[in-house]
């Protein structure tokens, strides 16, 4: 608690800046053990298992590939159905509506992304390249699935790493699922950032990039006349590239969540040239590393927020900028947690992005 040199640590309720009706708790006092630490995975450090079926080799043990790069020859990146999808085809039966018991089919598509050939590699060691091969992929592929049927409204790209974060298979994967519905956490950060445009003239995601760029500023105590909170520049940021910008959030749902978003403004990812490909990929990687050497081992998801497609989004093109949410999975979620939408943190953002932001990875 160096800046705030206060033994207590933080107790506040913070707002997330983005979407008002979300907050967090920061809590750090010293002792305090409000959650459960989540456990840290065995890295599987194989390059290949016989039974796997992501493995090189192994192809014939998952349905056959819908698209692999390069086409011909061994393959870098794989994808593959879902074996077990949660959304697919239309079903034949016709869906019935009861009160207020409103139902729309599960229509859509699920598949895999196999990363990798080697088996238990992880993020931050694979090439710069070939990171950005595999983003490429993500954004072909989620360009296609929304090109194939108008009726899905978005695609999100997800990766799971840890059984904790929801990984069954250990080989390294993404998933991308495409749904009839704009999913819920992408909708309510469409529509607060255009009220914030509309009310403000300006994108708020560039505004907290500008912010966490430049920002300064000590709040005294009107009483005692003590900081109690020091804002320096750059104190949010973690790695910072030619184009892209590593950023801790004020107001972090999970201890080490960290953001990635173009410098410039973007609402689509779509959007995306290759050279910005290459410079995400590159702070993509840095910023793993990063994470992986504070705290390593450590199982998380990360999934890509972008602008939806579809007329009533269009609007939207100046006031929504997409963004990649890393969000490590360090402790287990409680009932109060869950039961009051109110997340608890026990690290101070601040202090976890200096540790971020000071590991020594080159
Ligand atoms: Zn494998
Ligand atoms: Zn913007
Ligand atoms: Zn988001």
């Amino acid at each position: 608690m160096s800046d705030n040199g206060d033994a207590k640590g933080v107790r506040e309720i913070r707002i997330n800046p983005i979407v008002p009706t979300e907050s967090v708790l920061v809590a750090t006092a010293r002792g305090m053990r409000p959650k459960k630490a989540e456990e840290k995975v065995q890295r599987d450090q194989r390059a290949h298992v016989d039974t796997c079926p992501f493995c090189r080799g192994n192809e014939e043990r998952t349905p056959p590939a819908i698209k692999a790069w390069p086409d011909s020859g061994d393959w870098d990146v794989r994808i593959v159905p879902n074996l077990y999808p949660v959304l697919g085809d239309d079903s034949s039966t016709n869906n019935i509506a009861f009160g207020l018991q409103q139902v729309i089919d599960g229509y859509g598509r699920h598949e895999v992304i196999i990363d990798h050939p080697n088996h238990g590699i992880i993020i931050h060691e694979m090439s710069e390249e070939h990171l950005a091969t595999l983003l490429g992929i993500y954004q072909q592929r989620m360009a296609e699935l929304y090109a194939s049927d108008p009726r899905l409204k978005y695609v999100l790209v997800f990766k799971n790493f840890g059984p904790a974060a929801g990984a069954s298979i250990p080989h390294t994967h993404s998933q991308i699922i495409a749904t009839p519905v704009v999913p819920e956490n992408v909708q309510n950060e469409v529509t607060h950032s255009r009220q914030h445009a509309q009310k403000f003239g300006q994108c708020i995601f560039c505004s907290l990039i500008d912010e966490a760029l430049t920002y300064e500023a000590t709040i005294y105590d009107r009483d005692s006349g003590e900081i109690r909170r020091k804002i320096n520049v750059g104190q949010y940021v973690i790695e910072r590239g030619e184009r892209f910008v590593a950023i801790k959030p004020f107001a972090s749902r999970f201890e080490w969540e960290i953001h990635i978003l173009p410098l410039q403004h973007e609402a689509d990812f779509l959007q995306a040239s290759s050279e910005d490909i290459a410079d995400f990929a590159r702070v993509l990687k840095r910023t793993m590393a990063r994470l992986d050497k504070v705290v390593g081992g450590v199982q998380f998801n990360f999934f890509l927020h972008s602008l939806p497609h579809g007329e009533e989004f269009n609007n939207c093109q100046d006031s929504y900028h997409w963004h990649l949410e890393i969000c490590p999975r360090t402790s287990i979620p409680t009932g109060f947690e869950l039961g009051s939408g109110l997340f608890v943190s026990t690290v101070s953002p601040e202090e976890a992005a200096e540790a971020l932001r000071n590991a020594d990875i080159d």
